[in-house]
């Protein structure tokens, strides 16, 4: 616990927001807040992705009010939906008090800032195609400064990692180190990378859904490299929380489209975990990540984070598979 004490003000803001969403989303599982709503097109979106985001953008708005939020939502669908609107208020009435519609759509849409120099980075249920089928989901939310990752912060209330079986929340501030805490801020343990040292036996984790990447290009590198341990397949950035842990070795990011950037709220936060706990994370060519870009990695082309002992091995693996 103490070393989060010593962390800047925006990193310890972030950490108290994120821990609060997670104790929140526990009582949503356990059916006291509402219902699920699923809009019905391709990505889904919950009532509880629009009350999670007015609730971070009202907490940093007052404790942080100079830094700008990039965040996934816009209150477009709530405009359109008045069913999901209402819904989302009632969520949000349990996070933010004596919250309205109007209040509602103002906090959601606060989340279109402007990706300048320093900004905030938010997810606010990433996976939430895991949240609706049980399986993993995470809130990220993550501090850029000049194109860097400088805070990421990552709750996973299903995550199970360490004595935590109820889940967590894994922070990471630069230079500093990663840590997982659990939910109530009783302790926190350092997160630290595997050791594993060759791609034969390492334990790759990729998206859980299929159309999130090329599998069978996956499915290549793999055989060139004689691995023929399953990849565990895992929704959000859970993933790079097993990855900062040492639960896994490899995470690829292969995208289906040569023309697909993946969104800044998927990867920031994750990115910075797996660094700080001694891993790596890069672009299939090996750039890394560039977060000056604006709301999309426009100048990245997929990911693939290691534990850094691994890391020139798999992007040569990724190269021999074009
Ligand atoms: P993951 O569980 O790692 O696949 O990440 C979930 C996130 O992937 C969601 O928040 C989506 O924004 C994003 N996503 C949506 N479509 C795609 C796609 N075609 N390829 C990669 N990621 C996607
Ligand atoms: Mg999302």
């Amino acid at each position: 616990m103490a070393a989060l004490d010593r962390l800047g003000r925006e990193a310890r803001v972030a950490v108290d927001v994120v821990r609060a969403v997670v104790a929140f989303m526990r009582r949503v599982e356990a059916g006291a807040v509402g219902r699920l709503l699923t809009k019905d097109d391709s990505t889904p979106v919950t009532a509880i992705d629009f009350a999670v985001q007015a609730f971070v953008a009202s907490r940093l708005a007052r404790e942080c009010d100079d830094i700008p939020l990039v965040a996934e939502e816009d209150s477009a669908s709530l405009r359109a939906d008045a069913a999901l609107a209402d819904a989302a208020v009632a969520a949000a009435g349990a996070l933010v008090p004596d919250i309205d519609r109007g209040r509602l759509l103002d906090l959601v849409d606060r989340g279109a800032g402007t990706a300048g120099s320093r900004f905030w980075v938010l997810d606010p249920i990433d996976g939430t195609k895991g949240l609706l089928h049980g399986r993993q989901y995470a809130t990220a939310l993550a501090l850029i400064h000049d194109g860097r990752v400088e805070v990421g912060v990552v709750g996973c209330p299903r995550l199970p990692l360490g004595q935590d079986v109820e889940g967590g929340v894994a922070v990471a501030a630069r230079g500093r180190g990663a840590w997982w805490t659990s939910p109530a801020g009783s302790d926190a343990g350092p997160l630290a990378v595997s050791r594993t040292s060759a791609l034969s036996v390492a334990r790759v984790i990729r998206s859980w859904e299929d159309s999130h990447g090329d599998v069978e290009r996956l499915g290549r590198i793999l055989d060139g490299c004689g691995n023929r341990v399953p990849p565990v397949r895992m929704d959000s950035q859970a993933k790079h929380v097993a990855l900062a842990a040492g639960s896994v070795d490899v995470l690829f990011r292969l995208p289906l489209s040569s023309n697909f950037r993946d969104a800044v709220w998927d990867c920031a936060a994750g990115a910075l975990l797996i660094g700080e706990a001694g891993g790596r994370v890069t672009d299939l060519s090996g750039t890394p990540l560039d977060f000056s870009a604006g709301r999309r990695l426009v100048r990245n082309d997929g990911c693939v984070a290691s534990n850094g002992a691994l890391h020139e091995a798999a992007l040569e693996a990724v190269r021999s598979s074009r």
